[in-house]
């Protein structure tokens, strides 16, 4: 799966050119820099691949969650619609602005139900953040149509679906914004990092301001020290030695991309033989980035007891429904409201719990999420493995 696999001398040589500048920075330095603005070339780069007419660098996908949240002008006392089954990160940007996330469902496409959502919109909602979760597309065209009737704006959260499409268009240019993360365990990596891509003019300058402490970045005979500022920012700047690496990554993520859906391929083959087993709705097979294999067992009980097969076969898959990190009921600090500040924000205003969250709240996620079994599909995957898990796969099959 991730992009740390092919980590190689491509990288090395990109690093190598910032290194012999010296200039690890993102701004300034006109001269000793020689040129050599791998931050820059990276977004324009990035959002070119995906489509879009502008990028923005930051330090991670959970900034620039924040970043894009910060330039649609949502804080506190708003609403954020986000998904069920997602990453923490997701819901953490939207308490860090100071307003409250509010989960939909998923359907087995394991991204947004539109129909969920549907009924969540209040007058209060700001944004809604759907997920492409696991490189395969959510519903995005109907999320975006009826976010467009209730003129509120999307931002994809395209953490981990980096180089995949719906019918040809870049998944993360449906939205006003969207979003990607570039951290250890995504498509792509730079170590540490993130991006936001817009066609959007406006909103790209309020970010290029707000991630960088409010700096305009208009020339002046000043320098950096000289430009104005319009609003209060934050610092998610990213680096020279990430924007590198990022170059190296990108021009890698079509093959990376290439050679897992050829293993997922081999996997499908040997799962569909196991009875009742049917696979994650996929919006565009074709399009998407395989980064995982997903499928669904017809019950909870049934999914439980494949798996055990598989792990007897050292080949257990990872089991959402199990996991903390990802599925809300899980989420027992959220749910909790636990947060260090002692006056209780993000969770309250004047005192009071402003939402308090249900862990039974979402059935339909859940008579989804409890009987789904998923693979990661490395890009390096030995023969001798693959045959392993097939065969694992097969001896499933045999017993249940
Ligand atoms: C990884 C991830 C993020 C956050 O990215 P970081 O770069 O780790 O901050 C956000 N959303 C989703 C869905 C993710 O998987």
């Amino acid at each position: 799966m991730p992009g740390f696999e092919v980590f190689g001398e491509e990288e090395k040589k990109e690093i190598l050119e910032v290194l012999e500048t010296g200039v690890l920075f993102r701004y300034e330095f006109p001269e000793q820099r020689k040129g050599v603005w791998k931050v820059k070339s990276f977004e324009e780069k990035f959002a070119a691949y995906c489509g879009a007419k502008y990028g923005q660098a930051v330090t991670s996908g959970t900034a620039a969650l924040k970043v894009a949240l910060a330039v649609l002008g949502v804080g506190p006392g708003d609403e954020v619609i986000t998904q069920s089954f997602t990453f923490v990160a997701t819901w953490e940007a939207i308490l860090d602005i100071g307003a409250v996330p509010i989960f939909a469902e998923v359907d087995e496409t394991l991204n947004m139900d539109p129909a969920d959502l549907a009924k969540k919109i209040t007058a209060k909602t700001k944004a809604i953040i759907p997920v492409h979760m696991m490189g395969g597309a959510a519903r995005i065209e109907e999320i975006v149509a009826i976010a467009d009737q209730h003129k509120i704006p999307v931002i994809e959260d395209t953490a981990q679906a980096a180089g995949a499409r719906l019918n040809g268009k870049g998944l993360g240019t449906f939205g006003k914004l969207g979003t990607f993360s570039f951290d250890a365990v995504k498509t792509m990596t730079c170590g540490e990092g993130g991006m936001i891509i817009t066609d959007d003019e406006n909103l790209w300058r309020q970010m290029s301001e707000y991630h960088d402490h409010g700096h305009d970045h208009v020339q002046n005979p000043g320098g950096r020290g000289g430009e104005g500022r319009s609003f209060v920012g934050f610092n998610y700047r990213m680096m020279e030695l990430q924007g590198a690496i990022g170059l190296a990554q990108l021009a890698k993520l079509d093959s990376m991309i290439a050679t897992q859906k050829q293993h997922k391929v081999r996997l499908k083959a040997a799962a569909a033989k196991i009875p009742g087993l049917t696979f994650r709705h996929e919006m565009d097979e074709s399009g998407e980035n395989a980064t995982f294999f997903s499928f669904f067992l017809p019950t909870k009980e049934k999914a439980l007891a494949v798996n055990e097969v598989l792990k007897a076969e050292g080949c257990g898959a990872i089991y959402f429904a199990g996991n903390t990190w990802h599925y809300y009921p899980k989420w027992e600090h959220l749910l909790g409201g636990k947060t260090l500040a002692a006056s209780g924000w993000p969770f309250t205003s004047h005192d009071k719990r402003r939402v308090v969250y249900d862990p039974a709240a979402l059935p339909k996620s859940a008579a989804i999420i409890d009987r789904l079994l998923v693979f990661q599909v490395p890009i390096k995957l030995s023969e001798e493995r693959l045959t392993q898990i097939c065969a694992a796969l097969e001896k499933a099959a045999a017993a249940v």
